[in-house]
């Protein structure tokens, strides 16, 4: 039985970039599919761009350089935002969810920046705010937390969710090359921008993780409460001493749910860290993303795939979108932003990690029990030691059991301010393990 066709839903997409190009191709090319899929007509009904000049593959009558015209059009119901940026992304989105329009977004700088402000207003106007591609691209995580263990208690959610910065690291471990020979050729072939700052120095995954730490936890996580850490003092030496370990160094965004005295806290952190090489994260090499969610009674799932790219990431866009449609066509909703649980974002001091600190050592009798000394008088017990070379090139590694973040960087400290320590070469976190 054919059903009636219901009153077109009208889009509007502001920005026609990478992704935006994407996510206008599809809305022409599968039109047909979408109808069935939503219910209704989904109408493209305008595009806007900063340069309405630049050639482009669509109709150059849906093109204006005014976003905010197209938003305030009545005959536009879900405005898809793909401009990137705090501004004018966020004034154009609170005015279409003031105006009762409904709102797509991939802009992780905005959601983990201002996510509060705009969800209550999507809340107040009744109307829905998706942004599954802000966080990995293509890979669904968002609507697994929000919806699939919406029954479920996360404890934890870790992932790679920076493809250049996991390129870098999976190029240095192949081939031993330094930092800045793989940040060029990552530039050369179009994995690193122009200005590789928000990716290598982090930012990028620590938008990331406010947003994956807010839904995760029910609790309100913005950018500036995450511990981070870049990539660039990594060398071909840190991945050749993890590999002794039989571990291997990737950027990690952590989203944790930990007991602290007796208080729930949540700690979010981006740094780059060693994991053994038999966790699942350590064989995601190249711009690939993966995240790993460990719930209290689901166990552990892993996401994995293409966490960036015009068209993966606008494969996201358009789910959202025909979920978006969808409830409009048939007067739903989907659910609002959920923050009971109000946990505390414990700071990184707080945090029980490992160490893995590498050092050059004097060769003389005593020098292990002086440092073993100074582990002990932090409250930081060893778990491992390895003494590489003798004379001069005496290096020690030692890797630690888990003390609070304190401890540990107190230790760090106060090994390099010992006579027999000549320098502390590396110093990472080591992450992935159970003890
Ligand atoms: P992009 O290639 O830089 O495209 C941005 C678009 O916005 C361009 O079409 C630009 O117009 C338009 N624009 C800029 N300022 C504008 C203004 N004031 N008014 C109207 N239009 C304006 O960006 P993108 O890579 O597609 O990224 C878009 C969003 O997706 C960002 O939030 C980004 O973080 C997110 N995202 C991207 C990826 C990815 O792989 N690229 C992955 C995940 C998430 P012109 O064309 O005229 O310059």
């Amino acid at each position: 039985m054919n059903h009636p066709v219901e009153k077109p839903i009208g889009v509007a997409v502001l920005g026609m970039g990478n992704v935006g190009a994407e996510v206008v191709r599809i809305l022409t090319e599968d039109a047909d599919d979408l109808q069935a899929r939503v219910g209704a007509p989904v109408v493209l009904r305008g595009v806007a761009v900063r340069d309405t000049s630049k050639p482009r593959d669509v109709d150059a009558s849906l093109l204006t350089d005014d976003p905010q015209s197209l938003i305030d059009r009545d005959d536009v119901d879900v405005v898809v935002e793909l401009i990137g940026g705090i501004e004018p992304p966020r004034t154009l989105i609170l005015s279409a969810l003031e105006s009762g329009k409904s709102v797509v977004t991939a802009n992780k700088a905005l959601m983990a920046a201002h996510a509060g402000e705009l969800s209550d207003a999507a809340a107040r106007n009744r109307v829905d705010l998706y942004f599954e591609a802000a966080v990995a691209g293509a890979i669904p995580v968002i609507r697994p937390l929000t919806q699939s263990l919406a029954g479920d208690s996360v404890n934890r959610v870790a992932g790679i969710v920076n493809g250049t910065t996991n390129f870098i690291l999976s190029e240095m471990a192949e081939t031993g090359a330094d930092y800045s020979d793989v940040l060029a050729e990552a530039g050369r072939l179009g994995y690193a921008e122009a200005d590789p700052t928000a990716d290598v120095e982090g930012y990028d995954a620590a938008a990331k993780a406010a947003i994956l730490a807010s839904i995760a936890f029910h609790s309100r996580v913005t950018a500036d409460d995450v511990y981070r850490e870049g990539i660039t003092k990594i060398t071909p030496e840190d991945l050749d001493a993890a590999r002794k370990f039989d571990c291997t160094v990737k950027l990690l965004a952590i989203c944790e749910r930990f007991d602290d005295g007796g208080v729930e806290k949540i700690s979010a952190r981006v740094y780059p860290a060693l994991i053994p090489l038999e966790h699942p994260l350590a064989s995601v090499n190249g711009a690939y993303n993966a995240v790993v969610v460990e719930s209290e009674n689901a166990g552990r799932l892993m996401f994995y795939g293409a966490g960036a790219g015009g068209a993966p990431t606008a494969a996201a866009v358009m789910g959202d979108l025909v979920m978006a449609a969808r409830n409009r066509v048939f007067s739903g909703r989907g659910p609002l932003e959920s923050t009971y649980a109000d946990l505390p974002v414990a700071p990184i001091d707080d945090v029980p990690t490992r160490y893995y600190i590498a050092m050059q050592v004097q060769d003389r009798p005593g020098v292990l029990q002086q440092l073993a000394g100074e582990f002990a008088r932090h409250g930081v017990s060893i778990s491992a030691m390895r003494q590489e070379g003798a004379g001069d090139d005496a290096k020690l590694i030692v890797v630690t059991h888990r003390a609070s973040d304190r401890a540990q960087s107190e230790t760090v400290a106060a090994l390099e301010s010992l006579d027999s320590v000549v320098k502390v070469s590396s110093v990472l976190r080591l992450e992935g393990t159970d003890d």
